[in-house]
């Protein structure tokens, strides 16, 4: 295999060759690039991080797999997601993804596994080096056992050779080849040490860490796992005691002569699947009402919320409304309203009754229909 060529501008050159400078850089450099993003970026700056939060469900939702990619950034020697950069987060800041993780908003997936320096875990820069096996110098050549097409002259010669700024002349025929693809055949390949002259089939193969300048070998590299996260778009009420405030509600909406779905998937404008407990149309099809339902006896938290926008935010019905029988956590009811959700939040039914049975009145007023 060929070396890469290095993509960094700030690749470090072999100055810091003793260990000791080594073990140096590598504890400054993770402690700033940790500290940068986790500890400053990560607290609200310009944008509330409910705000933000929301803004990034957007910006996935467009997304064609709903799902953020890594992507290895050579010129600063990290690991990215872009998109954070959309709603002012670092782009390194994986805690901020995680946390979306833990708060059921995404999934989390092994994206890929890179091979990493064993002393240098944190730097993705490790590229392959190929070696002479008998006297390892780095200067060793690719040589091809090459047949020229139109007369069938044979002759061992440098990959370099065919590039097509050098013009290339068959010995034996004495045409100049253009076209290396059209015109030549390749019969066999192996290497050739310019330092000792040695020809072998299988150069030694190492890997060099760029960033601190050593090489080593594949077999003790690391692993630095990257991970995907993948927004959740199917939820599915796990508490099945809201199975009787929903047949009550759908009674209710067919006394005002609303058509009513019940436990339906719905499709958002991403065109993934959202679990939705009541998906009501009033007397045209574009006038929408979504409900969600979800009891949980500790209280609703703002990532139950989270869930909520992220199926609101795609489907963009008229109306949204949220009916629990359990308490709402500081903030839900905040989160709810800057999204145009309408809460319920009353431990007896009867109550949220009424109080449904008030709104779909005033809904139903509005688009003119009659009781
Ligand atoms: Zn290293
Ligand atoms: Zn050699
Ligand atoms: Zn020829």
């Amino acid at each position: 295999m060929f070396e890469k060529k290095s993509r960094s501008p700030e690749i470090k050159s072999g100055l810091d060759t003793n260990l000791k400078s080594i073990l140096e850089n590598k504890s400054t450099d993770v402690e700033t690039i940790s500290g940068s993003s986790t500890m400053v970026d990560y607290l609200p700056t310009s944008m509330p991080i409910a705000g933000r939060i929301a803004n990034l469900i957007q910006e996935v939702l467009q997304l064609e797999d709903v799902t953020i990619y890594p992507v290895l950034d050579y010129s600063a020697d990290q690991i990215i997601y872009p998109i954070l950069s959309t709603i002012d987060e670092a782009p390194n800041n994986t805690v901020f993804l995680d946390d979306l993780v833990t708060g059921d908003i995404f999934d989390k997936g092994i994206h890929e596994r890179l091979i990493v320096c064993p002393l240098h875990p944190k730097s993705i820069s490790a590229t392959m080096r190929i070696y002479c096996p008998k006297c390892n110098s780095a200067n060793i050549e690719k040589l091809n056992l090459v047949e020229h097409k139109k007369c069938g002259h044979i002759i061992e010669s440098k990959i370099s050779n065919y590039s097509t700024s050098t013009p290339f002349v068959c010995p034996s025929c004495s045409k100049e080849i253009n076209n290396a693809e059209n015109d030549i055949k390749v019969l066999a390949m192996w290497y050739r040490c310019e330092k000792c002259a040695e020809k072998f089939d299988d150069a030694l193969i190492k890997l060099y860490c760029r960033k601190f300048n050593h090489d080593f070998d594949a077999n003790s590299g690391k692993f630095n796992t990257l991970f995907y996260y993948r927004l959740k778009t199917l939820h599915i009420s796990k508490d099945a005691d809201t199975t009787n405030i929903k047949n009550e509600l759908v009674k209710l909406l067919h006394r005002f002569k609303i058509t009513t779905k019940q436990n339906t998937l719905v499709k958002g404008k991403s065109g993934n699947m959202h679990d939705i407990a009541i998906y009501a149309t009033g007397t045209s099809e574009d006038d929408t009402l979504l409900f969600f339902v979800k009891n949980r006896y500790e209280g609703i938290s703002e990532s139950d919320m989270n869930s909520i926008l992220i199926a609101k935010l795609d489907f963009e019905p008229k109306h949204a409304l949220f009916v629990t029988q359990s308490p709402l956590q500081d903030g839900v009811e905040n989160l709810a309203k800057l999204y145009g959700i309408v809460t319920i939040s009353e431990p007896e039914f009867i109550k949220i009754r009424s109080r449904v049975e008030e709104f779909v009145s005033s809904w139903y007023a509005d688009v003119g229909g009659h009781k």
